[in-house]
């Protein structure tokens, strides 16, 4: 990103140091994974401002782009390794699939609005992001021909996890996932010798996860 003017660049190390690191995220790889993906350039109909302000961003299609300090957070709980091959479900705007993508050996992110995915897919390649792969489909079943994931990140609010993808699951894997109907929590899943553990986070405020596969309870959502 060398010809990204400067002010952009002070407006993103702002953005981390604000909002990221002095919320207490220390993961080093997350925070220099967000230090340099150009977070306005999945936010093209905004001010650039608006882009690393500390809130919500709509991308259109009655979908947002998370708050900044909530991408970090949950991928920080993904704890990301250079070898780590990673799945998302809710590209949105393709914004956590890059943060994923500085770190991670291979992303694939799924998305079930067409116009978002392929969005997404031009702008992930244009910036010259080679490890992602964008499709477009119901998440819910997850990408069976690519697992097993070492992380596994569902950007939507879910009442729960889909089985398919704790399938998907490699062992030591990762799944994080705002869960619960109205009111949400992101929550972390972990394998360890075929044994799944469950902790509690961050109270939060997602869209939800839609599927012809599961009742989401939240049909009188106000996004
Ligand atoms: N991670 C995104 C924000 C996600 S918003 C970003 O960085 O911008 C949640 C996204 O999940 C929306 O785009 C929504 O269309 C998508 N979504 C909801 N249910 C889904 C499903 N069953 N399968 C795939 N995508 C889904």
């Amino acid at each position: 990103m060398n010809s990204e003017p400067e002010y952009i660049q002070r407006l993103r190390l702002r953005m981390v140091e604000q909002q990221i690191m002095r919320r207490g995220i220390d993961n080093q790889r997350v925070i220099e994974a967000m230090s340099r993906v150009p977070r306005h350039e999945f936010l093209p109909g905004e001010p650039v401002e608006n882009a690393y302000q500390d809130g919500a961003v709509v991308v259109g299609h009655g979908q947002t782009c998370s708050q900044p300090y909530v991408v970090a957070y949950m991928t920080s709980w993904c704890d990301p390794h250079p070898t780590d091959r990673a799945l998302e479900i809710g590209t949105g705007s393709g914004y956590q699939a890059a943060v994923l993508a500085e770190i991670c050996r291979e992303v694939v992110t799924i998305e079930r609005i067409e116009p978002l995915a392929e969005t997404a897919r031009r702008r992930l390649s244009s910036l010259g992001y080679q490890n992602v792969r964008v499709e477009c489909r119901d998440g819910y079943e997850g990408c069976p021909e690519g697992a097993p994931f070492d992380i596994i990140v569902i950007t939507a609010a879910a009442a729960e996890v889909p089985p398919p993808l704790f399938q998907q699951l490699g062992d030591d894997g990762r799944l994080i996932v705002p869960l619960g109907r109205g009111p949400q929590r992101i929550t972390r899943f972990t394998r360890q010798f075929g044994t799944l553990y469950r902790e509690n986070g961050l109270d939060v405020r997602f869209v939800p996860f839609v599927s012809e596969h599961q009742d989401t309870g939240h049909e009188d959502h106000e996004w």
